[in-house]
């Protein structure tokens, strides 16, 4: 009873005087395939496919006596007859990507829209499916069968584009996203790639046309190896803040989240690829932690709020008993900061007081006159300033606090705390 009760449920649906009648004005156009005939009828009779929904539509046009055409369908123009050729096609295209999951999508040429819009004047749309979503599921499920990947409506890996204007079959290949943090042990690297000011990276004198301000970044350093592990186009780094370009960064590293466009491989090993960057920046940069995340991992790692840890050279322009050091790194720590945008940097940002934390300043060492603190506190505070308190832009600043000029000779972050709501998500996510 199961299978012959099903489909004779549906021929009952389909037996509706309505239905047929609005079937035979569309036959009367001229030679319709089974599956555009079907189509504009999926919403009735779910249990059937499209084709098999018009094959038996035609059997009872026919049982009444009219004459149904055949040849090929003025609908669609033969499309549904040669799904292998796209299948073919959109195969030939996928066979150099690694994949899990894909999408089909289906750009349609202007004269199959318009027979579409032909016959949903003469049928009514109120039960039709567009031709798009049909060829879609279609050679989706003959890819699926082909390749044993999923089709997914939710972030594919892939989406194979039919394009039925040039008869092509293109292909999006969606980034492969990347958290980790670098360690950068090398002063003067900028984290990205920073055009030159002058030529705006054309190439000029200024910057010994290489178009770029400075010759390396910690993004170039890693991107080569992971470009070329990924087989993909192209890298970005997102980065969670920004160390000074003279600052190391050193300790437990930096966020940030890699972006690889156009990956052919998306598996790739990640303690292996740590081993290669550090292989081949010997002593520059390295990366550790690395895993896979999703998109959204990169606006949370460009707007988490960020404790920062620095260890700070600190030059005395005066003799000061130690004593008197220790008191007064003592007196930054816990300190609210008001800071006013640095002379530095003023020319370019706007000028505001911002407030931010010290939560805790260290004294480690003193070797005259260099004095060595550690200071966690707030991302986006100065530090240059909050040592030299920038001619009382910055209150307090150790100068303010010892009564004597101070000035930070160098610089290293040390840690990057990220919001512990955001490393929890990181740790937990699964990150398929
Ligand atoms: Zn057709
Ligand atoms: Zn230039």
């Amino acid at each position: 009873m199961c299978g012959s009760g099903e489909s004779s449920t549906g021929k009952a649906e389909l037996e509706k005087t309505e239905i047929i009648e609005i079937a035979r004005e569309i036959t009367k156009e001229g030679p319709i395939c089974d599956n555009c005939l079907g189509r504009q009828f999926a919403k009735i009779s779910s249990g059937l496919s499209n084709d098999k929904r018009g094959a038996i539509l035609k059997e009872v046009l026919r049982e009444k006596g009219e004459e149904v055409e055949e040849g090929k369908c003025w609908v669609c123009n033969g499309l549904f007859e040669i799904l292998e050729v796209w299948v073919s096609k959109a195969l030939e295209k996928l066979k150099d990507y690694e994949f899990d999951s894909f999408l089909v999508g289906t750009k349609v040429s202007g004269m199959l829209l318009e027979n579409e819009e032909l016959i949903w004047e003469i049928a009514g749309a109120s039960y039709a499916e567009p031709l798009k979503a049909e060829l879609n599921r279609e050679v989706g499920k003959r890819i699926e069968h082909e390749t044993g990947k999923t089709a997914e409506f939710e972030r594919p890996d892939l989406v194979v584009i039919l394009n039925l204007w040039t008869e092509k079959v293109e292909l999006q290949v969606n980034s492969v996203f990347i958290y980790g943090r670098y360690r950068k042990f090398e002063r003067g690297i900028p984290q990205t790639r920073w055009f030159c000011r002058e030529c705006r990276g054309m190439g000029c004198e200024r910057c010994n046309f290489t178009g770029k301000m400075y010759p390396e970044s910690v993004e170039e350093l890693i991107s080569g190896s992971i470009v070329e592990e990924f087989k993909g186009e192209d890298m970005v780094l997102h980065g969670c803040g920004r160390e000074d370009i003279d600052a190391r960064m050193l300790g437990s590293g930096r966020p940030f989240v890699v972006e690889i466009k156009e990956p052919g491989r998306r598996k790739v090993d990640l303690r292996m690829l740590e081993e290669k960057v550090k292989e081949e920046n010997k002593g520059k940069v390295e990366v550790i932690g690395l895993q896979y995340v999703k998109r959204e991992m990169v606006a949370k790692i460009k707007n988490a709020k960020a404790a920062k840890t620095y260890r700070v050279e600190v030059e005395l322009k005066t003799r000061i008993k130690e004593e008197d050091l220790r008191n007064a790194v003592a007196k930054l720590s816990g300190a609210v900061i008001e800071q006013r945008t640095p002379t530095r940097v003023v020319h370019r940002r706007a000028d505001l007081v911002r407030r931010r934390k010290v939560y805790s300043a260290r004294f480690v060492s003193f070797e005259e006159p260099v004095l060595f603190v550690e200071i966690k506190c707030d991302g986006g505070l100065y530090i240059k300033e909050l040592i030299s308190g920038d001619g009382g832009r910055t209150k307090p600043s150790l100068s303010e606090v010892l009564g004597t000029e101070t000035e930070v000779k160098e610089l290293d972050v040390v840690d990057v705390d990220m919001d512990f709501y955001l490393e929890d998500r990181i740790n937990n996510e699964d990150a398929s």
